[in-house]
């Protein structure tokens, strides 16, 4: 297995930032540079204010970098009614409001900042299987209306044809998706922070907390910084920084793997408008195009199984889902993890009126945490006059974590195995 990301092999260098060392004073400090803390850090720069961010590594080097590059502006396992009678017309909306925006608002990002990341801005398509997929997917067209347009319902038929799989009965297409290439697009908005003014530090930890009478001391391996206000954006780094956030989210072990390039025959069948796939099903089936025609592909690969193996099961497994498919060879697997709640929504968590902390986005974080990223800068930037898109919660732990923190990646990799079981 490869720990770096195929993106991370090749995106060549970041521009490189020294460590921290000795001691720093900033208006603002973020830890993490993944696409939470540096969306985030680019707005609070570009209004002029002063901001410092440590990274444990490089950006792009935690779950954006190891990541499949889909931009998915969608709820995961969930629908948008049930999101409004969890948590109330002004919450909810306000999510189900940002969620539906937030593919818009990343491409948008790329293109203002002219940031080269190979996005492909075509559509988003989560299809579905079942007699009643039709009848399903239309309701929650229907109950997303209120709060987006651009959702189109496919019937099998048009799948089929803008696709190129089989077996699917009906389709959601999501005209605000696509695809990016993860870590230039950290590097890009890293680039363009430092730009605007921001300090970025690269293997720099953040090892510790401390509270001041009107700051925090944020402790790292070299250095520390003393910020009025911070935000922990390390995703599964948080939970190491503060007590209240221990155990309060769930690390979910993902594996990617991406082709050798693929025939012009193969491009035509396949996805041929350049749309991203990720369908909703439990035995979850993911494909997009990336540069050089290849395919990515999500695939959950036990750990004994060798990598002849793995080709065959991943080929065969294409075979199945595709009208058209030609044997193919795997040039990169990696696995990453992914860290999830148990809202299945993203959290803002405020632990005191000066430190916060974006938590766990479920696998879906690309374009849904780089808008929380902006609005967070928003809070920041104008507490009193600022119209609440996301509300700040209490940290939450999960109940029997010691369980239930094996529970994703379990549940993932048995879907896969349930499925090949009830084939047979
Ligand atoms: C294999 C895989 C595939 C995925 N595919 C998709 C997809 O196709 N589409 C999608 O929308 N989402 C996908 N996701 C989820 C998505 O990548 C995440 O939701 C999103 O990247 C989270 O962004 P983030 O900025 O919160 O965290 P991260 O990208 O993890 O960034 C956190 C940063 O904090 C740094 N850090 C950690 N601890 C410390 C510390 N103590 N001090 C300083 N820095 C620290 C890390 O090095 C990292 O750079 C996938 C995830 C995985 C693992």
């Amino acid at each position: 297995m490869i720990a770096a990301s195929f993106w991370q092999t090749h995106a060549g260098q970041a521009v490189s930032h020294p460590p921290l060392r000795g001691s720093e004073n900033s208006e603002f400090a973020i830890v993490g540079a993944g696409i939470a803390g540096l969306s985030l850090a680019l707005q609070l720069a570009e209004a002029g204010r002063e901001v410092v961010v440590v990274e444990e590594s490089v950006p792009g080097a935690g779950a954006l970098g190891a990541s499949a590059g889909i931009v998915a502006p969608q709820l995961v396992r969930t629908t948008p009614r049930r999101v409004l009678s969890r948590l109330g017309r002004d919450v909810g909306g306000g999510w189900l409001r940002l969620i539906g925006e937030s593919g818009g608002h990343l491409f948008g990002l790329i293109r203002e900042h002219g940031i080269e990341c190979d996005a492909r801005p075509h559509g988003f398509v989560a299809p579905a299987r079942g007699a009643d997929a039709l009848r399903r997917l239309t309701t929650v067209v229907d109950e997303w209306r209120p709060f987006r347009e651009d959702l189109t319902i496919l019937d099998a038929a048009d799948v089929a044809n803008l696709t190129g799989t089989q077996g699917y009965a009906a389709g959601i297409l999501d005209a605000s998706g696509g695809g990016i290439d993860p870590v230039r697009l950290a590097h890009g908005l890293a680039d363009r922070l430092v730009a605007a003014g921001g300090r970025l530090f690269h293997h720099s930890p953040a090892t510790a907390l401390t509270r001041e009478q009107d700051a925090w001391c944020l402790k790292t391996k070299d250095g520390s910084v003393r910020a009025a206000r911070v935000v922990l954006c390390a995703n599964g780094g948080n939970h190491r920084l503060h007590p209240l956030l221990r155990e309060t989210v769930l690390p979910m072990r993902i594996h990617e793997l991406v082709t050798h390039p693929l025939s012009a025959a193969m491009r035509a069948a396949v996805l041929p408008h350049g749309q991203a796939l990720t369908d909703l099903e439990h035995d979850i089936f993911s494909i997009r195009w990336i540069a050089g025609d290849r395919l990515l592909t999500y695939y959950p690969v036990a750990a004994h199984t060798s990598a002849a193996g793995i080709e065959a099961a991943v080929n065969k497994r294409l075979h199945d889902m595709l009208r058209y498919h030609e044997p193919f060879e795997i040039a990169h697997l990696w696995e990453g993890v992914a860290w999830m709640n148990s809202s299945l929504l993203p959290r803002v968590v405020r632990l005191d009126e000066r430190l916060l902390a974006v938590q766990a986005c479920n696998g879906r974080g690309i374009a849904t945490n780089a808008i929380v990223g902006r609005e967070v800068a928003r809070m920041l930037l104008a507490p009193t006059s600022y119209n609440p898109q996301i509300a700040l919660e209490k940290p939450r732990r999960v109940r029997g974590f010691a369980l239930a923190r094996h529970l994703p990646t379990v549940l993932l990799h048995g879907a896969r195995t349930m499925a090949r079981w009830s084939r047979r």
